[in-house]
């Protein structure tokens, strides 16, 4: 395939396309190389101004509010429809800016226009409850927009998490202010670009790009924003809350994750395992929801270890354009911060099985497949988020002291369990503090079943039926007739 790719990317504001306002640029790299591959325009705070000045102009025009709901689907099912001509240009892109395989990448975008189809087709079924008061009274309840939604998206997913939050947004009669990745900013702007050729109004989906200590914390700072999705890391989440709670806005919060899945003694281990490798290797494991910690009953321990540690040593790790199974990690700031807390686990006694560095002789970000067995509960590296492709092992007696371990992080994004039985599936499901639980599947479920954190990992949630809930605010209208 070849590697074909704008050298250089503006900010979507009010319709155009247009430069930061001092002219600066942010430099874009291949992950598998280092290398330098575009240019994107630097968004300052002069330009969140004026991008959410323009979503605030089209708010207050009414031009969507007033739309019958059905028509803003239309538009989102139309940006799904716009999409498909970009989505090669996109899964190629995802490899160079992202680190993504190419499949991954193509998966990418079909997931997008299942999101923008999914709310598109929700626009017209989002409905209020008329309450019974008596003689001489009507009283019913309208969905109201917030107004100006600003959007904060981290690199691992950032076209199906952007436009996640944006048809949410849209169709519900929001604007937005999408601030991108600066580590992968591209896909978004061809997002952006399909929601033009869509002809949706301008000024409704604003999409620029800015580091998120001057663009990002302007975005979530400014007096002229309504409402806030964030979804990155805990801390950076915390500095955003400080900055909603001034102006006592709401926000939808997508965190980090230490996600552990059990393994009962009565688990099928071929489909376990198949199942955990794919959880924790999946995209280098820069997922949220990662299976990160696997907590597997001592009886049948070292049997599944033996055939993760098979399926997980074929893994070829490489760049995503040839087809590799794992990329790289995104940045080398990120391959560091994995590797040191490997050196941790090691520090701290645990058996490292597997992995543990860097791949040698490769050029990029590229982190081995690593696992770490004889784990314990309070060392760090059962603790932290690696944001990488590690699995930490700890082994288990009883299933209550399962549910403990599973429960003992500060993080409650995602959990899981496997076994035969299930009515055992059900009671760890019930007592595991998580916002999702997957039985005997990482990541069963999809578009259409609710996502979002407990805990530390956030509240608000995304995707499903549910998702457009934190879009809207409740007004009641009550008439003595
Ligand atoms: P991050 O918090 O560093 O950055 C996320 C976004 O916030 C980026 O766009 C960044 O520019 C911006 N930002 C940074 N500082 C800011 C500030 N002070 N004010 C406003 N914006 C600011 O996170 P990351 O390293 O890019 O992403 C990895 C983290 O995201 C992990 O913890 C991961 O678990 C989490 N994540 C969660 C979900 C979810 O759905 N729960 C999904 C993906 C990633």
């Amino acid at each position: 395939m070849t590697r074909e790719i704008r050298p250089y990317w503006q900010n979507f504001i009010d319709g155009n396309w247009v430069d930061g306002a001092d002219g600066s640029r942010i430099t874009v790299s291949d992950p598998a190389t280092g290398e330098p591959i575009a240019e994107v325009a630097r968004a300052l705070p002069a330009d969140v101004d004026k991008a959410v000045a323009a979503a605030r102009r089209c708010f207050e025009s009414r031009t969507l509010k007033d739309m019958r709901p059905n028509h803003r689907g239309d538009l989102m099912l139309e940006v799904a429809d716009q999409l498909e001509h970009l989505a090669d240009e996109i899964a190629t892109l995802e490899c160079f800016d992202n680190g993504k395989t190419l499949a991954a990448g193509r998966a990418e975008v079909a997931l997008t226009q299942r999101y923008l189809r999914y709310y598109g087709g929700m626009a017209d079924k989002l409905e209020g409850r008329q309450i019974p008061l008596g003689d001489g009274l009507l009283d019913y309840t309208l969905h109201v927009p917030y107004g100006v939604s600003a959007q904060i998206v981290p690199w691992n997913g950032p076209l199906p998490v952007g436009a996640r939050s944006v048809a949410c947004a849209i169709v519900t009669g929001n604007t937005v202010v999408l601030k991108s990745p600066e580590d992968s900013p591209l896909s978004l702007f061809l997002f952006a670009e399909a929601c033009e050729r869509a002809g949706v109004p301008s000024g409704a989906v604003n999409i620029i790009c800015g580091y998120g200590h001057d663009a990002g914390a302007a975005l979530a700072a400014h007096d002229d924003v309504d409402h806030i999705v964030f979804t990155g890391s805990v801390e950076t989440g915390k500095s955003i809350l400080r900055s909603a709670a001034e102006r006592i806005i709401p926000c939808i919060m997508e965190l980090g994750g230490k996600s552990g899945g059990i393994v009962h003694a009565d688990a099928d281990l071929d489909r376990t395992a198949a199942s955990a490798v794919r959880g924790i290797f999946h995209h280098s494991g820069q997922i949220c929801s990662a299976g990160s910690r696997l907590i597997v009953h001592r009886s049948i321990h070292d049997e599944l270890m033996d055939k993760i540690a098979g399926l997980a040593t074929k893994r070829s790790v490489g760049p995503g354009i040839d087809g590799c199974d794992m990329g790289p990690l995104i940045s080398a700031r990120q391959l560091e911060k994995v590797e040191s807390l490997c050196r941790a686990g090691v520090e701290e006694g645990a058996t490292l099985l597997l992995g543990g560095s860097r791949v040698p002789g490769l050029p990029g970000h590229f982190m081995s497949p690593t696992i770490f067995t004889g784990v314990r509960p309070d060392m760090r590296i059962a603790q932290e988020e690696f944001f990488g492709p590690v699995l930490v092992v700890l082994p288990f007696d009883s299933p209550e002291e399962a549910i403990a371990i599973a429960n003992g992080t500060d993080y409650g994004l995602a959990a899981g369990v496997y076994t035969r039985d299930l009515r055992l599936a059900h009671w760890t499901a019930d007592r595991l503090v998580a916002g999702q639980v997957y039985v005997n599947e990482w990541w069963a479920g999809g578009v259409e079943t609710p996502f979002g954190g407990m805990k530390r990992s956030g509240y608000g949630r995304e995707k499903g039926q549910e998702a457009l809930l934190g879009y809207v605010q409740t007004k009641n209208v009550g008439i003595r007739l």
